[in-house]
């Protein structure tokens, strides 16, 4: 009889199809993400086991990982039942000898013969006066072979019902069966050259970067930390290097497809500018200011974000930009997220520009209707320098006269493909996106492939500072008394509600998805019992916007003293009055947000109190996360901490960023070597902006079927 011919193992074989695979164990190993042989050849361990090196017998101590190398002496099988077995053997060296068990593996007898050299690795146990070993790793060697260092063992992610060995046994068989149809993307030069980037920037790598082959081998099976590490690192260039090509072809198209006008900066319409500002600039703000001006000289349009926390006076740089555009005779445009905030940058502008010639535009859903129409008309005539406005009116068709910078605040949610389309004469006008909302290097260097990024760090002098609080069990009593207090001395109060998720839609805030009625609760507790002295507005996502609008003018204004609210004061509201701030339900938020939250308690000149409370089981003061905000008041490492435990989620949504996920790589992880890529890329493109060198077609292949349709790369297909 012939044996029935295995079909052969390919990449894009399915995992039910391979050898011996039932439905039940494909299904399990599914949920892993194991389609494929190829994703079982590219299946990331989680961590290495790395047995200790080979001891004598008087070193090795009960509990401790150790490695012993030896002779079987002495072996045996002993079936107690049908499926029940216990084998045994003696394992002696010429510092003594240790017994190893194996319950139910019969197949050790047939392995494991007397006088058979072997190497164990685990961790023994007492046994009376022998040390014992269960199930330890087991490598076999010729009498003659020179033993060296036990082999680490990749561990894998596991799920139900998939065991390590079966996840070690898999893809060793498909790796076997694959490695030689591996394709590999990275030609002998680009291994060469990324490894010489690579170390130039401190990362260890021997030789060049691994072939495919080897660094999947290197992966699943290291011989050492440092072949391991080799792999690894080759692997997730590769899929940075991927990534970087893609948006390093769209920041190339999109700088060759379009126009903007020229801005000029000289020393004396500098020196203009800066006499206007009442205080001297920061560090920060004059080197962003630079950044942005060199930008601006650009014959294509800047893209460029400016981010830094609530008060570290971004302001500042957008309006020298503004004025740098329209010393250069151009019109500019200021969008914000709410009328309460287009009607503050007016007025700031209004008073930075009193006496000058600029003209100032404000368009807003308030105005009346004759007022609105001559705003447009003075700005289409070119009658109004500055216009400044909410976003939902300035998407209008409004026409500029010549308009070459737009300045969009408070903006948080971007990503590659979200530009706003406000021509005029056939050019685009230059970009400056502001954000409180700290975006970490490595997730705007991912993410925002074709955004560059100032950052405004330290704060302008004279700031009161935050004082943040973890309550405890029991603190609420003293925490409202303290409250009661500084809303007596004349200071106003926000209270954040907690943002629970609602059960029926009819409770759901259309602009957050939080519940409003556990806000609404908190209102009228506070209301009828708390503070109930003293006038409280409530302020959520489902009123009205023009209930909205009055409500946090009024609170401004100061005519309620405490603000009941979810996270809609998040944006916009400038009370320096308003020095204490409660947090309820606190684990709900990441950590930006509560940041973000914290800062509005920071514009005045008297010291804020923010009190964070949680809803759940821990404390405040049990929270990892909580203990950081606790910790420090940088909103960068605050961002890179919230990247770092709870993934990109919490800054923006994954719809937003248009890129597909990565598989090995990890940004924040891995930003040393996503700087490189990033390097790499970037030059690769400037020398071949087609990548049509045969050496790399490969790449640009596997570059374009990830990219090329989210990333719309099509021309250079
Ligand atoms: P944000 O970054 O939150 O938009 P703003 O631009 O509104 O911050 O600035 C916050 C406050 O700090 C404003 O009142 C502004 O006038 C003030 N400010 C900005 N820059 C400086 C500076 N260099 N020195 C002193 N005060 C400054
Ligand atoms: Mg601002």
């Amino acid at each position: 009889m012939d044996e029935p011919r295995k079909p052969p193992i390919e990449l894009s074989t399915r995992v039910q199809a391979l050898p011996g695979m039932g439905v039940t164990r494909a299904k399990r190993l599914a949920k892993l993400g194991l389609k494929t042989a190829q994703d079982v050849a590219f299946f990331l361990p989680r961590d290495y086991e790395r047995p200790a090196p080979p001891m004598s017998v008087d070193q090795l101590r009960e509990g401790q990982p150790a490695s012993l190398i030896g002779t079987i002496a002495d072996a045996e099988l002993v079936s107690r039942s049908p499926g029940k077995s216990v084998f045994g053997a003696i394992i002696q060296n010429e510092t003594g000898a240790v017994r190893i068990l194996f319950f139910n593996q019969p197949f050790r007898a047939e392995q494991l013969l007397v006088d058979q050299k072997v190497m164990i690795s685990g961790t023994p146990k007492l046994n009376g006066l022998r040390m014992e070993f269960t199930h330890p790793q087991v490598t076999l060697f010729d009498s003659d072979e020179e033993i060296t260092k036990p082999k680490m063992l990749a561990i894998y992610p596991l799920t139900e019902g998939v065991r390590q060995k079966d996840l070690r046994f898999l893809v060793a068989e498909v790796l076997d069966a694959v490695e030689d149809d591996l394709v590999e993307v990275m030609p002998e030069s680009l291994r060469q050259s990324a490894a010489d980037r690579l170390r130039e920037a401190d990362i260890e790598i021997r030789g060049a970067c691994p072939t495919i082959k080897t660094a999947l081998r290197d992966l699943h099976q290291p011989n050492s930390e440092q072949s391991m590490l080799a792999a690894r690192t080759r692997l997730v260039f590769q899929e940075l290097l991927a990534m970087q090509l893609a948006l390093a072809i769209r920041r190339r198209k999109l700088t060759s497809d379009l126009q903007a006008p020229p801005v000029a900066r000289s020393a004396m319409i500098d020196a203009r500018i800066l006499n206007r500002f009442p205080f001297e600039l920061t560090a920060d703000q004059t080197q962003a200011i630079k950044e942005v001006s060199h930008d601006m000289a650009c014959q294509f349009p800047m893209n460029r974000l400016l981010q830094g926390d609530v008060g570290s006076g971004k302001t500042v740089v957008a309006v020298y930009a503004m004025m740098l555009a329209v010393a250069n005779g151009h019109q500019a445009v200021m969008m914000a997220p709410t009328e309460v905030l287009a009607r503050q940058h007016f007025a700031t502008l209004g008073k930075i520009l009193e006496g000058s010639r600029v003209r100032l535009g404000l368009l807003c859903g308030s105005l009346a209707k004759s007022e609105r129409a001559e705003t447009i008309r003075a700005t289409a005539v070119g009658e109004i320098d500055i216009l400044v406005g909410t976003q939902a009116l300035l998407y209008g068709d409004i026409q500029f006269s010549k308009l070459s910078l737009c300045v969009i605040d408070e903006q948080h949610k971007f990503g590659v493909g979200q530009r706003v389309a406000l021509r005029s004469g056939g050019v685009d006008p230059h970009y400056l996106v502001m954000s409180a909302t700290p975006i970490p290097r490595s997730m705007a260097m991912t993410l925002f492939g074709d955004v560059e990024l100032s950052t405004l760090r330290q704060k302008p002098p004279g700031r009161a500072a935050v004082n943040t609080y973890l309550a405890h069990d029991g603190w609420k009593d003293r925490w409202w008394t303290f409250v009661r207090e500084r809303l007596r001395e004349g200071r106003q109060a926000f209270v954040v509600a907690p943002r629970v998720m609602a059960s029926t839609d009819e409770e759901v805030d259309d602009e957050t998805g939080e519940d409003i009625s556990s806000v609404e609760t908190v209102y009228r507790d506070l209301s009828e019992k708390t503070l109930s002295d003293f006038r409280i507005a409530l302020l959520h996502g489902r009123m009205r916007p023009e209930e909205k609008l009055e409500t946090m003018k009024a609170f401004a204004e100061g005519e309620s003293d405490v603000l009941v609210s979810t996270t809609v004061i998040e944006v916009g509201i400038d009370v320096p009055n308003a020095t204490v701030m409660t947090i309820l339900g606190a684990e709900r938020f990441g950590l930006a947000q509560l940041h973000q939250l914290r800062g509005r308690i920071s514009r005045g000149s008297h010291a804020g109190h923010v009190c964070v409370f949680t809803d759940g089981e821990l404390p405040p003061s049990e929270n990892e996360r909580l203990k950081l905000l606790e910790q420090t008041d940088d909103g960068f490492e605050l961002a890179e901490a919230d990247f770092r435990l709870r993934g990109p989620g919490d800054l923006l949504g994954p719809r937003q960023s248009g890129l597909p996920p990565l598989r090995i790589a990890h940004p924040s992880r891995d930003i040393d070597i996503l700087i490189v890529a990033r390097a790499v890329a970037q030059q690769m493109i400037d020398e071949d902006p087609d990548l049509e060198s045969p050496e790399i077609s490969l790449l640009k292949a596997q570059v374009m079927r990830r990219y090329g349709k989210r990333l719309d790369l099509g021309d250079v297909a």
